[in-house]
This record gives structure tokens, sequence and C-alpha cells, in this order.
């Protein structure tokens, strides 16, 4: 019984047709179908499942939802169980509720964002197919990332009121769901404050990150590429498209990524994640951060406070 990977992240954007420029034509994701309420479903070239991004057409930005897949369906009664014994309310949802899926279940996380668990999604298979196949394949557009990596949720915090989603959510997804804590930054005089999360299922360093700030929200979805030097041609790729860059490439301390951050069309932040950061397995012991360490944690090479990248989301 177990959630093997991030599946997909459905998110607002307000005007869909620079969205869909920014997601296909600027990072290359390929376009799987549409629904009749007008939203699109992209997937990355190296994905099987039909999609891993839903655009949603809204009056704002933001993420409606994240959604994992589990390994069979019979999973999700389990999960479905556990997580009403855990307190929380499970939504249950006929096959094809969510586009090109069998049953799911959905139910608020502390923080109180939406998680859909699902087991069957409709099979499109690689663009590069699974018979003989090429590294990659032809006509791929701009940087071309390979699938949707992970996501970072910001979940209310207030340490003066005691409030810690952040906290309570990690807690939640280790204890209920069999997440593993990767990394974590500790907060406060005795370090004893979780103020950010990274968590993961398979064996890269996260699926699932959590930061703390004032309201919930989205921090970014990241996108995968082979290395330092597809981050490079990414960030180029950005700079022809004028895209608004949030941090040029860069070394991450924490999940040892290769970064570049920057903007959809609607200020949705997105990252460009490159290698593989090193291999999470679940009896790796948990790195903690302190946070008067966390803007090399960040940022390896500066080491600077960069506000904005805190407290800028949607
Ligand atoms: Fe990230």
């Amino acid at each position: 019984m177990s959630i093997m990977r991030l599946g997909h992240v459905r998110l607002r954007v307000m005007d869909m047709e620079k969205a869909l420029h920014h997601y296909t034509e600027v990072l290359g994701m390929l376009e799987s179908g549409r629904d009749p309420q007008g939203r699109v479903y992209l997937r990355g070239w190296d994905e099987w499942d039909s999609y891993s991004l839903v655009l949603s057409l809204a009056e704002r930005a933001g993420v409606d939802h994240i959604a994992f897949k589990l390994e069979s369906d019979d999973d999700l009664d389990v999960f479905a169980a556990r997580v009403a014994a855990a307190g929380r309310e499970v939504r249950r949802h006929a096959a094809g509720e969510l586009h090109d899926c069998g049953r799911s279940i959905s139910f608020e996380l502390p923080s109180g964002h939406t998680m859909f668990l699902y087991a069957e999604k409709r099979f499109v298979g690689k663009a590069v197919g699974d018979l003989n196949p090429h590294p990659w394949p032809d006509g791929l557009k701009g940087a071309a990332v390979h699938w949707l990596d992970h996501v970072m949720l910001m979940c209310p915090v207030d340490p003066e009121k005691g409030i810690n989603t952040v906290a309570e959510t990690t807690n939640f997804l280790v204890e209920v769901l069999g997440f593993y804590l990767g990394e974590q930054v500790m907060a406060g005089p005795d370090h004893s404050f979780q103020a950010a999360s990274w968590l993961f299922r398979g064996s890269k360093p996260h699926d699932l990150a959590l930061g703390g700030g004032p309201v919930a929200g989205l921090h970014h979805i990241a996108f995968f590429l082979d290395d330092w030097n597809a981050v490079l041609h990414g960030a180029d790729v950005l700079g022809k498209h004028k895209v608004k860059i949030d941090v040029t490439p860069q070394r991450h301390g924490i999940t040892r990524g290769q970064t570049t951050y920057f903007f959809d069309p609607s200020g949705n932040r997105c990252e460009m994640f490159g290698g593989m950061g090193y291999m999470a397995q679940p009896d790796m012991p948990t790195v903690t951060w302190h946070v008067e360490e966390i803007w090399r944690g960040i940022f390896f090479h500066e080491g600077e406070p960069k506000p904005d990248f805190l407290q800028v989301y949607t």
C-alpha cells in the first residue's frame, strides 16, 4: 500500500492563451486534452500518464489541488480509512470526476490545501515510446522539461499564536500517508519550530515541500531537467521569451538541486530543477537546517537574504 508519486497539480491561470504559450512553447510541455470546462491538460515528454499539469481559468492565480498516484486501486480504501481515522473528512469521487482518472478521494490537508489520491490515469506513453527508444524525441520546444518534479506549498503559521500548519501537515503526511521527511528548517530560540519541510515518497529528495507564511498558497511548481547545462539552456529559453525571472541559475543547499526560478504570466512561480540532487531512501536520516542558515540552504552560493522569494507567492 503506497503512494507512488506526485500525479498532477491543478493550477489557476488568469489568461489561458498566455498560460498555454508559457507551458507549451517555453517549457515544452505537450497538450493531452481539454475538458468541457475549458481546462487544458499537459504532460512532459518523458511522462507516460496523460497529464501532470492542469490549467484552469480563474480570477486569481494559485493552486486548486494537488494529486498523488497510488500503486493500486485497493489502496484508495485503505487511505480513505486512515485519513478518516485521523479526523479529516474524506470525499469520494467516481471514475471520470478527475479527468482521465479512475475513482479518487480528496480531503483537506491541515494547511487548508486540497489533496486528491487516485490510482488510475489514462496511459499515453512517453514521447520516445517504450521499444528501442531514442534518448529524447525530435521536435521538442523550448526548455523541453521531462516531467513535473515537485510542488511547494505555503502553509499558514503564526508563531506568536502557536499556529504551525507546516508541522501539522508534515506530521499528517508522514504518519497518515507514509511520506518520508528528507529535510527540514528549524526556527525559534531552541530550534523547535518546524518552519519548512521537504517530503518524498520515491527516491528523489522531494515530491512535496512545505513552507510557512501568513496564508495558504502555492510557492512553486517544479519541472525536471537532466543537469546544470540543461538548466542554463532552460534559462536561455526564458530570456529569449522575455519570461520574468525570479532567480537565475543557482545551486540549492537544501536538496542540492540545480535550479532557476521564474513566473508564469499569471504570477505562479515555476522552477526548472536539474539533476536528482541525491538519492533519498526511507532509512536516510532527516537533514536539519537551522533557520540562521536558511539562505545558504536555499541559495547556496550567495547565502544572502532574498525576502521576496519567501513573501511573494500565489
Ligand atoms: Fe523546488
